[in-house]
């Protein structure tokens, strides 16, 4: 079969291997590869900054962001042939943390975690994968290829179920208003979940022209594209998904009252001169919270799967904007100016 393989740290050294097809002692279920999607995990990947093989390999099998069709599973497995499923990225440390032991991969509180197409395990970029049951999340026919969203959404279903359990430390919690930095997957996606919950949702992006601004209006959302306009909504609620050191700097002290700042971006090194007193006075007097949140667990991927259910179809087709044939891979990890997702089609 073919995989997508990286030497990790090499940049450039992204290819198309002959694999032999997966052992089952990876995992009781067989899974042909219908989808990839691309995110800038994978292109930090690619490009020799992060990944790494699984233990006594060389090269490792990149993707995470899977759509995969059942091709055998045990009978008492709650899987059956066709069956529509995507594989959850993260699986518990080995020793296993407090976390891990609950099933919170998503906390792992000792970083032994592994990671497929990431951190010591191989990815889901191969005409076949296998995973084990309890490491597989069905998906429902009727999103068809737009499954494949179902990981980077479940990414927002845990800031999400964060948000919502950091805002019920008060007695009484009843945001209004949500801001959204950054026009990626992430941020449309965290932007829908806004608007499921009946919130008046703003999404800040520098882009003015492509799909973006339609894309943030077809949501019942209201795009900006000045920060400083952004920052004087005072959100209750401000999901940060640039990285950009800029734009955080104003978000640490822009929510109202009471509210709440989940940085999900991640940011390369960069020196920002900030007042810190001024800040820590407009966190504490002001009941505000910030916190990062990464990865997801099981529970993440079920609501993720349920939310995009819940959604139009029409418009979350919109978030899929470039389709790559496996044996062109590579174009799929080069930036187009109107991308939003990229995925790889396994099935051409
Ligand atoms: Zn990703
Ligand atoms: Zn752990």
């Amino acid at each position: 079969m073919r995989a997508i393989t990286v030497l990790p740290g090499l940049a450039g050294s992204v290819r198309l291997d002959e694999r032999p097809t997966p052992n089952p002692a990876e995992g009781a279920i067989l899974v042909r590869t219908l989808l990839l999607g691309v995110c800038g995990t994978d292109a930090e990947i690619v490009s020799g900054y992060y990944g790494a093989a699984p233990p006594g390999a060389e090269r490792l099998v990149l993707g995470h962001e899977s759509l995969g069709e059942v091709v055998e599973a045990p009978p008492d497995s709650g899987f059956v042939q066709g069956d529509h499923i995507v594989g959850v990225v993260r699986r518990p440390d080995p020793v296993p943390c407090p976390a891990c032991a609950a099933g919170e991969w998503d906390m792992c509180r000792n970083g032994l975690y592994t990671e497929h197409g990431i951190k010591e395990l191989d990815g889901f970029g191969a005409e076949y994968f296998r995973v084990a049951p309890e490491a597989a999340v069905k998906v429902e026919p009727s999103l068809g290829d737009l499954g494949v969203l179902i990981e980077p959404a479940s990414i927002v279903a845990k800031a999400w179920d964060h948000m919502e359990r950091i805002g019920a430390r008060a007695k009484v919690w009843q945001p209004r208003r949500l801001l959204v930095s950054g026009a990626g997957p992430i941020g449309f996606l965290a932007a829908l979940m806004g608007r499921q919950r009946g919130l008046d949702v703003h999404v800040f992006d520098r882009n003015r022209d492509g799909p973006k601004p339609d894309l943030i209006r077809g949501l019942g959302a209201t795009p900006h594209h000045d920060i400083d306009d952004a920052v004087a909504l005072a959100p209750d609620l401000w999901v940060e998904c640039t990285g950009a050191p800029a734009v955080i700097a104003k978000a640490f002290t822009a929510t109202a009252p009471a509210g709440i700042l989940c940085l999900l971006g991640v940011s390369a090194p960069m020196r920002v001169e900030i007042d810190l007193g001024a800040l820590n006075r407009d966190l504490v007097l002001g009941n505000r919270v910030v916190f990062g949140a990464v990865n997801a667990n099981r529970d993440h991927y079920l609501s993720a799967a349920a939310a995009l259910a819940q959604a139009d179809r029409d418009w979350l087709v919109g978030l899929i904007t470039r389709r790559v044939p496996l044996r062109h891979f590579a174009a799929a990890f080069r930036r187009e100016a109107d991308d939003i997702k990229v995925v790889i089609d396994f099935r051409k």
